[in-house]
């Protein structure tokens, strides 16, 4: 069955690592479709600097043109820290047991996956598909996954979650953080993000805070 990529995230703002992973990631692994998740209140950092209705309207310009590039709003519709593992639960009981879940992760946040809320069901709910990020370990660090790793992408279609599959994308050295310091400095950008957001930041003066 081809499996339902999951990309959740920030987004604050959504960008063209993103956009390219989510793409790489669903034509190499025949994905029949890719979630985009915001996040609305992430545990691990502090509140995003614009609010999720911005980050959603964002979104939702960055994917509108792209087949297969869906918004699922439900870490926003929920109170309290965005957890995955609940997010992953609440899917189950939309897609059922035998549906492929993949979840999308950078390097760094895969890395980082350990210290998550209830990590160790992660494995029980969704397969993981880490991919490549410049900047950080370029290294698989996973020796503390407790389910299996997958060679081949065939893998991730032939049982439905616990596999963890490492996939090189094209290195595209953007952050989030990296993109709000370059706008509030005064600079643009643009070609670092899709166009529409580009106009849309723009238009709007969001991440402008020098006055
Ligand atoms: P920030 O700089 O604010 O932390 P970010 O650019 O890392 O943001 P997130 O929304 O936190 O963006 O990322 C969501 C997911 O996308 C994470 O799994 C992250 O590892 C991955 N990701 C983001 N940018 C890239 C990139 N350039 N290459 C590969 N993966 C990326």
């Amino acid at each position: 069955m081809a499996p339902i990529g999951l990309l959740g995230g920030t987004f604050d703002p959504v960008h063209l690592g993103h956009m390219r992973i989510a793409l790489e990631v669903m034509e190499a692994l025949a994905f029949q479709e890719v979630r985009f998740i915001p996040a609305a209140s992430p545990p691990h950092r502090s509140d995003p600097a614009l609010d999720a209705h911005a980050r959603v309207r964002l979104l939702r310009a960055a994917i509108a043109d792209q087949p297969g590039f869906t918004l699922d709003l439900r870490e926003l519709e929920r109170p309290g820290p965005s957890y995955m593992v609940d997010t992953l639960i609440d899917l189950r009981g939309e897609v059922g047991t035998e549906q492929p879940l993949c979840l999308i992760l950078g390097m760094d946040a895969f890395s980082l996956l350990p210290s998550w809320h209830r990590w160790e069901a992660l494995a029980e709910l969704t397969h993981v598909v880490v991919a490549s990020r410049p900047g950080g370990a370029q290294r698989p660090e996973g020796a503390w996954w407790r389910g299996s790793v997958f060679m081949n992408p065939e893998q991730l279609q032939a049982t439905p979650a616990g596999g963890v599959y490492f996939h090189r994308v094209t290195a595209l050295e953007i952050s989030a953080t990296r993109l709000r310091q370059l706008i509030n400095q005064g600079q643009s950008p643009r070609y670092l993000v899709p166009d529409a957001v580009w106009r849309m930041i723009d238009e709007e003066h969001w991440y402008q805070f020098h006055g």
